[in-house]
């Protein structure tokens, strides 16, 4: 399979994506990169354990300029917004030095109550700073839906609230809402082929205890963490599936 032709960028609107240095959310870059005319990132440093993700994000983004010549024209400026009261809040295995495990009610201990409602909350205030009418988030339904406030209908109410609270049309796209990690590959390998996977692999962060090494063929990090656990199950599968071995 070879990687898909860029098209020229056919959505005239700016888009802002929650840029965390992770996998999900640069296949979520390149997927804006690809169709908007003007896309701009946002970060977020709130304690996380895993901040070494930080400093992978303006790495990621200068290569994947490289990438695509389109893509470094379309490519705006980055913005880290310091949001330390989510760790503040604490009781998180996400800020705390604690054991990552399910906990009674269901939900890894990894989750922060509303994280992701104060992030696209945040985000919109930017775009909106930043005449930008598209958010861009990497959630996710599939594979990871302890998570409450990354599901589709919670996401389609904030969408709402957002444009009325700001009187103005915000659209929230989640390209990867029902992909399975397996998929997401498929997905990034589309928009940028194997250069863009071997990127990914390469300079992404995802490891929840925040290590880079070793560099496995799906990524850096521990390796047993569920996020390297979910990780590499998700590109050993996309492997057997597509037979793209070598990316
Ligand atoms: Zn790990």
């Amino acid at each position: 399979m070879t990687a898909a032709a860029t098209h020229p960028a056919h959505d005239s609107r700016h888009a802002l994506v929650l840029f965390s240095g992770g996998q999900d959310s640069t296949a979520c870059l390149a997927w804006a990169l690809d169709r908007y005319a003007h896309v701009e990132t946002v970060g977020f440093d709130y304690g996380q354990r895993h901040r070494v993700e930080l400093g992978c994000r303006e790495p990621i983004r200068q290569a994947m300029a490289g990438l695509n010549p389109d893509w470094a024209a379309r490519l705006g400026d980055d913005h880290l917004l310091d949001l330390g009261i989510v760790g503040q809040l604490g009781n998180s295995a996400l800020t705390e030095e604690r054991a990552i495990q399910m906990d009674d009610n269901g939900l890894p201990n990894t989750f922060v109550p509303g994280r992701n409602l104060l992030f696209l909350t945040v985000a919109a205030a930017l775009a909106y700073r930043r005449a930008a009418s598209v958010l861009v988030g990497g959630m996710c339904e599939t594979d990871y839906s302890g998570y409450p406030d990354c599901r589709d209908n919670t996401l389609k109410a904030m969408q709402v609230a957002l444009s009325l609270g700001l009187a103005t049309p915000l659209t929230l796209e989640t390209p990867l809402m029902f992909l399975t990690k397996a998929q997401t590959w498929a997905l990034s390998h589309a928009l940028g082929g194997a250069a863009l996977n071997r990127l990914i692999v390469d300079l992404t962060h995802t490891c929840y205890l925040g290590e880079r090494e070793p560099l496995h063929s799906w990524g850096r990090g521990c390796g047993s963490c569920p996020a390297c656990l979910l990780r590499k199950s998700g590109h050993a599968s996309w492997l057997r599936h597509s037979g793209e071995g070598a990316a």
